[in-house]
């Protein structure tokens, strides 16, 4: 299952755990189970640390699960985690075993203030570049709460499921059999979005801020670039928005930024905000702007922004820097049928259309990049 070159990494890998863990496989004798119990053995002979069973109950056949030697798994994997997933499955690996993921201290004690038992099942392709964050957030969030489990799901394996879910974009992810969200989600969000409390938290932390010099509403490159220039000049800067990042979270590969030959959105995305957190910008992330009154309209002649839980932010002046979004068609059905036929994202949603007939709408670059690409996997585009 694995070759030589991978083999050799995860062995290295694996000297980093911090205890004993176990791989709890459920298999049948189908090919896909052979193929699940191959990767498991494979596993487990590469460190004295790992054992595996494959007596296990799991909710899906094939599937295995990952546990800290004593206890039941928390964390499951029906299908194989290969491609974009096996960072996912060796962080479970490191991090059941005790090792301390990468997040801020803060993060941490959210996840583990949750306080949730929950079943978390998340819908994935292995060609998707926007799943393996959500799969790695909810293995965390499964890990650092006894009772909760989370479970990655190849929507190829269990096509029967995914059908009868009607699943037509990925990641998908369900909390106890509920439909909670889909697409590109941070660990943040996703905890935002269990933390029934977050908001009017939130709300109350953000009130409670000092007037800014000036505030950005959104996190993209221009929003990111405005904070590092006006941070630089040694006044009060803020940076508000809905999702750090922008537009590049959503793209893998990046070629035209001068000076980097080649990187990655994600990757991107990451050192921009850690070139802004240099210049000590207050960053206000997941905080969508809903209103804003200009300076000759307030009392205090500062201009003032109100987002979406309630909080009102004030500044001397603020700069916007909301970019872009998919530009919906507005016909009927397009609403209802989001992530149910209708996708945005054809080499992570292609998968799922195998074997339909699709209709690519826009003809620029990105639609016949798409239509080239589903071609390869549907009926007929
Ligand atoms: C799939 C894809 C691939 C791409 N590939 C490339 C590439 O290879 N090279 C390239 O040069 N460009 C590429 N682009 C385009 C590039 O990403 C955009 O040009 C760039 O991100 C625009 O930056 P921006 O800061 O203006 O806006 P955006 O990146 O759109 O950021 C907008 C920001 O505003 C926030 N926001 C919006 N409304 C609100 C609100 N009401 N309250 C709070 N915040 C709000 C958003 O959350 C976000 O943080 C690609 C885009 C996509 C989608």
């Amino acid at each position: 299952m694995l070759d030589q070159n991978t083999t050799a990494q995860l062995k290295t890998l694996l000297e980093r755990l911090e205890g004993p863990i176990e791989l709890v496989a459920t298999i049948d004798a189908s090919d896909k189970s052979a193929k699940i119990k191959e990767l498991v053995e494979e596993i487990a002979a590469l460190s004295d640390l790992v054992t595996a069973r494959f007596d296990g109950t799991n909710k899906r056949t094939p599937s295995f699960g990952v546990a800290k030697a004593g206890e039941q798994p928390r964390v499951f994997f029906a299908g194989l985690p290969m491609g974009h997933e096996f960072t996912s499955l060796i962080l479970a690996l490191l991090q059941t075993s005790g090792y301390a993921p990468k997040v801020s201290a803060e993060v941490l004690e959210s996840i583990k203030g949750l306080g949730i038992k929950s079943d978390f099942d998340v819908f994935v392709s292995l060609s998707c570049h926007n799943c393996p964050d959500v799969v790695q957030a909810l293995n965390l969030i499964a890990i650092y709460n006894p009772g909760t489990t989370a479970t990655m799901i190849d929507g190829a394996f269990f096509q029967e499921e995914v059908e009868e879910r009607k699943i037509m974009a990925v990641p998908m992810v369900f909390q106890d059999n509920e439909h909670i969200g889909q697409g590109r989600m941070t660990l943040e969000e996703i905890i935002a979005k269990l933390d029934t409390d977050s908001a009017a938290k939130d709300a109350e932390k953000l009130n409670a801020k000092e007037a800014f010099d000036v505030l950005i509403v959104g996190g993209g490159p221009a929003g990111n670039t405005s904070a590092i220039y006006a941070a630089r000049k040694g006044i009060r800067t803020g940076i508000v928005a809905e999702r750090m990042g922008g537009q590049v979270m959503d793209t893998m590969d990046i070629e035209n930024f001068t000076s980097v030959q080649k990187t990655q959105g994600p990757k991107f995305a990451a050192e921009m905000e850690a070139h802004v957190r240099e210049y000590g910008v207050d960053i206000m992330n997941l905080q969508r702007v809903s209103d804003i009154k200009g300076a000759d309209e307030t009392e205090n002649g500062l201009v003032e922004v109100t987002l979406e839980n309630g909080a009102k932010l004030e500044s001397k002046t603020v700069i916007l820097s909301t970019g872009a979004r998919w530009r919906e068609m507005n016909v009927p059905g397009e609403q209802e049928y989001k992530t149910r036929g209708v996708a945005y994202c054809p080499h992570c949603d292609g998968p799922l259309f195998k074997g339909k007939r699709v209709a690519v709408i826009g003809g620029g670059n990105s639609g016949v990049e798409a239509a080239i690409d589903l071609a390869g996997i549907v009926e007929h585009v």
